[in-house]
């Protein structure tokens, strides 16, 4: 039942925006109204908070949806739950309440800033700096990459509190978009995703509360990594959307397209394809479901599902669209079909929230 609300609401008030809100390289706000109006913009939200407390499941499906249809608007409900994990999972009583309700309702959306110009996949690197001030922390430094900046109220920022440490030394915390010394550089110029808002965070001397602090100082790293935990099953359910809506489109095409007098999908050779392409894609579902639940129950080989779910989603999505262009011949390779669109937004899956070598990386290191 949610699949198939989601799938028609997607089709009818976020499908229709896609090719402009690329083509354009702005924000889906019709996309934001849709999902806020529907309560899809943040389902993980729990119901304590106001939240429509869904599961990890049932996000996945929700975020595969949206994907299918747009992959940037379906960073919308992920990087909400992205930015706000690390309150739900660490965050102190006050910092929930006060964060999550404006979130749940629609009012304001949650960034994750943890990388810098010169810590990407050695996150533990960052330079971003945050001393104590009595019942303050003052932040300095430079966030780079963060999606949604500009656009989002809340960010959580990793910082460092104790450089000997490394990465025992950072903590994390929320700042918000209206403190004083935050502001944000140019949107970056992207292959894909381009209605996904990419952009700096500039923190200059911005000085906030110490109980903004998320969890004990120090822990903001582990807290971090915790969260991409979960989260990277969010990126394996958006390469899988966008590899579904891909393969959807190009079966509807091979049907139409008549070439040596007959559908081009009546050739043994295209049909392999598809064979293969609905093959990889539901080998990519079942390891991402299995992912999702196990993120649900915390269970103790979750860092290696989330790696592999987000990895092998990727890879195939990557893989599937490059086949539908394929599949669509020339009019493949135009922005007057989607596949094309679809092959550049698959692209982002395999690098951020940890290139797919650090997924290897971080997989090799929790072998089943
Ligand atoms: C559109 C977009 C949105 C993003 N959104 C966010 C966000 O919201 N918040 C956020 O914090 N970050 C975000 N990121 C950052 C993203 O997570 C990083 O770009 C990513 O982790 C890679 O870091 P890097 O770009 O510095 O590449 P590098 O770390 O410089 O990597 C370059 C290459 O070296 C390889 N490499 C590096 N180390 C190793 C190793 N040990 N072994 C083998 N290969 C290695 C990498 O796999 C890659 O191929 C976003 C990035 C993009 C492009």
């Amino acid at each position: 039942m949610l699949r198939e609300s989601v799938r028609s609401l997607a089709e009818a008030k976020i499908l229709p925006f896609a090719a402009a809100v690329d083509e354009e390289s702005r924000f889906p706000q019709e996309a934001l109204d849709a999902l806020v109006a529907s309560d899809l913009h943040a389902v993980h939200v729990p119901e304590t908070y106001g939240g429509a407390g869904a599961d990890a499941l049932a996000t996945v499906i929700v975020i595969e949806e949206v994907a299918r249809v747009c992959a940037s608007s379906s960073l919308i409900p992920a990087v909400n739950k992205l930015g706000s994990l690390p309150v739900i999972l660490s965050g102190s009583e006050e910092l929930k309440a006060k964060y999550l309700g404006p979130l749940a309702k629609g009012d304001a959306m949650f960034s994750y800033a943890l990388s810098e110009p010169d810590a990407g996949s050695d996150a533990a690197g960052m330079k971003t700096r945050a001393v104590r001030d009595g019942d303050f922390w003052v932040l300095n430094g430079v966030k780079r990459w963060i999606t949604n900046a500009g656009v989002s109220e809340y960010y959580t920022v990793m910082a460092v509190t104790d450089p000997e440490k490394r990465s025992k030394g950072i903590s994390a915390f929320v700042v918000e978009k209206s403190d004083e010394g935050v502001s944000f550089g140019a949107p970056e110029k992207k292959l894909g995703i381009k209605g996904s808002p990419t952009r700096e965070v500039y923190l200059d001397n911005v000085r906030i509360p110490a109980d903004r602090m998320i969890g004990a100082e120090g822990t903001g790293f582990a807290t971090a990594m915790k969260t991409l935990d979960h989260t990277r099953i969010t990126i394996a359910a958006q390469a899988l959307g966008i590899a579904q809506g891909a393969l959807d489109y190009a079966k509807g095409y091979v049907q139409e397209r008549k070439q040596f007098g007959k559908p081009i999908g009546d050739f043994q050779g295209v049909q392999f394809m598809l064979a293969d392409m609905a093959m990889k894609i539901e080998a990519a579902r079942q390891l991402t479901y299995a992912a999702a639940a196990k993120s649900e129950r915390v269970d103790g080989d979750l860092t290696f599902f989330g790696a592999a779910a987000k990895c092998f989603a990727s890879d195939v999505a990557m893989e599937v669209t490059t086949d539908a262009v394929q599949l669509l011949g020339g009019y493949g390779y135009t922005r007057d079909y989607p596949v094309e669109r679809m092959m550049r937004d698959a692209k982002i899956t395999q690098i951020y929230e940890g290139t797919n070598q650090v997924q290897r990386i971080v997989m090799a290191r929790n072998l089943p």
